[in-house]
């Protein structure tokens, strides 16, 4: 490689011009519309099979519900109460993958299940079957055996734990992982299969003229340009109703989540919280823990989703009631985020109730919406959604194509020379290096990219606005940045960032 090509592709305006053309000159076998963890994953399952993919992301990659989710790879106990073995077991298997292919970004983790007198929606001799089937279904052993547990076992592993009424509890394991680090490194692994991927580019409408023909318009400069595919697949997630061609209907709930000093809720291991049928988890997170999440119908901006005063007082009032040392109060709040769950419509019953199955329609010839599902089982979602493609491929494409079997699976996401240092379960340490690796290798543009979502130090840590005031210094830097420019992207990490409680 000479050294003109090597500089073209570490300078970030020449590679994003080159996707660019890319994008409008080539025709390609598969477009994605979002880059989020269904869209990434579906990215990089069509590329391993030797497909020629494109992915276009409105705002920046995982910046919907993939990142703000409670980064949890879980089968779901409560839906083992719902009677819903099948998704469990789905969800369960699927944990176990993702934490094959992507171990720097998934650790077991063990969750406390306290039980109390009179609470009959969560009763300790159904929870210890309960667990019991959950280690089950995850065809083989599941990350960490679970176990049952007498009341002051209990006390002894979560202190501060109220104990009145307390009839012990049960343990058991899931996973934990860092919700947009897994669509970054899926997307990056789609990437060095050979995928066109680009953030700030909308999908606007589509014709069917024997391939399909989209709009596409590149949302930093305004022009819209023609993008032609054999196949087009819907990932955008609570966007995927209003999008032309959809055929998805959705009913959107929001859930949020708090972080605060680990000091303030010391839990060692993730404890689950009951409030009727629901139930909240407090999650340890480095030097932090994260409590959440709460579950009410939304109909707001999809763009502009935020925890509200109610959200966090529910949630804080919760963590009170299961730790009444704490007291802890809006003051304890370091960051909140918000997200919208995309569940596939029903109208009818509480919003806890809404499946979390996924569902995967071709209305139209060459046109797919994938809708619902979770994180965990994003994986399993692209590969059904690849498979219908790959067996459509012949009368869309109109001559064979050769086309590998599915190996996402088997195959880790990415070495773990290119995730150390810049991807982890926590963030990365606060220093020019990581930045500059998000600027030139993950398609950083705005502030805002690197703060929330490659890194999370916007949520991490209190002092995020000098922080942002730091990076914003060293991206003007490395994509010469005039002092305007630094301005205007220390205003919009605050317009969109700021806290609204
Ligand atoms: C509070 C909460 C907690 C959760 N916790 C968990 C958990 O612990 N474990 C778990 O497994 N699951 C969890 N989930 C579910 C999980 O987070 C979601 O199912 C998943 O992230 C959805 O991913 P997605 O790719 O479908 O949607 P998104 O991540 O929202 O991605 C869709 C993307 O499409 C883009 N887009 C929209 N329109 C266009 C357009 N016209 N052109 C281009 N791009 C477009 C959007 O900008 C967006 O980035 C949780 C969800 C919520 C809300």
């Amino acid at each position: 490689m000479n050294n003109a090509n090597t500089r073209s592709q570490l300078d970030p305006a020449a590679q994003r011009q080159a996707t660019l053309k890319t994008l409008e000159q080539d025709p390609f076998d598969v477009l994605v519309i979002g880059g989020g963890i269904v869209g990434t994953g579906v990215a990089r399952d069509a590329a391993m099979r030797g497909l020629r993919v494109a992915l276009v992301e409105q705002h920046d990659f995982s910046f919907g519900t993939s990142s703000r989710s409670s980064r949890l790879l879980h089968g779901g106990l409560r839906y083992l109460a719902q009677g819903r073995i099948g998704l469990v077991h789905e969800a369960s298997v699927e944990k176990k993958v993702v934490h094959h292919i992507a171990p720097h970004l998934a650790d077991p983790l063990p969750f406390i299940f306290p039980t109390y007198r009179g609470n009959k929606d969560w009763v300790l001799w159904q929870l210890k079957i309960g667990v019991k089937i959950y280690d089950l279904l995850c065809g083989g052993r599941n990350l960490g055996k679970s176990t049952w547990h007498r009341p002051q076992d209990i006390l002894r592993r979560v202190p501060g734990l109220v104990a009145v009424n307390l009839t012990g509890g049960v343990r058991y394991y899931d996973g934990f992982t860092n919700d947009s680090r897994l669509a970054l490194d899926t997307l990056r692994s789609a990437a060095a299969q050979g995928a066109t991927v680009i953030n700030y580019c909308r999908y606007r409408d589509a014709k069917r003229n024997g391939h399909w023909e989209c709009q596409v318009e590149d949302v930093l400069t305004g022009r819209t340009f023609p993008v032609r595919a054999c196949a087009v697949v819907n990932a955008t997630g609570p966007w995927a109703d209003g999008l032309p061609h959809s055929t998805v209907k959705l009913r959107a709930t929001k859930g949020i989540h708090l972080v605060v000093e680990h000091g303030r809720a010391p839990v060692t291991e993730t404890v689950v919280m009951t409030e009727g049928k629901r139930i909240l988890f407090m999650i340890p997170w480095g030097e932090r823990t994260i409590i959440g999440t709460t579950d009410t119908d939304y109909q707001g901006s999809l763009d502009d989703v935020r925890a509200d005063t109610e959200d966090v007082a529910y949630v804080l009032r919760v963590a009170n009631l299961f730790f009444p040392n704490s007291q802890l109060t809006t003051r304890d709040v370091i960051s909140a985020w918000a997200g919208l769950r995309p569940l596939v419509a029903d109208p009818s019953g509480k919003p806890s109730d809404v499946s979390r199955a996924h569902e995967i329609h071709n209305p139209e010839p060459g046109w797919w919406d994938v809708a619902g599902g979770k994180l965990t089982t994003y994986r399993l979602m692209a590969e059904q959604t690849v498979d219908q493609i790959v067996r459509k491929l012949k009368k869309l494409k109109g001559t064979a194509v050769a086309v590998a079997p599915c190996r996402t699976a088997r195959e880790p996401l990415l070495p773990p020379s290119e995730t150390a240092g810049v991807s982890a379960l926590t963030p990365p340490p606060f220093e020019r290096g990581p930045v500059e690796h998000y600027v030139r290798r993950e398609w950083a543009v705005h502030l805002d990219d690197v703060m929330v979502r490659r890194t999370s130090w916007h949520w991490y840590h209190r002092d995020a606005a000098s922080k942002a005031a730091q990076v914003a210094e060293w991206m003007g830097e490395l994509l010469g940045w005039p002092p305007e420019t630094r301005q205007a992207e220390l205003e919009r990490y605050t317009r969109m960032w700021g806290a609204s409680y």
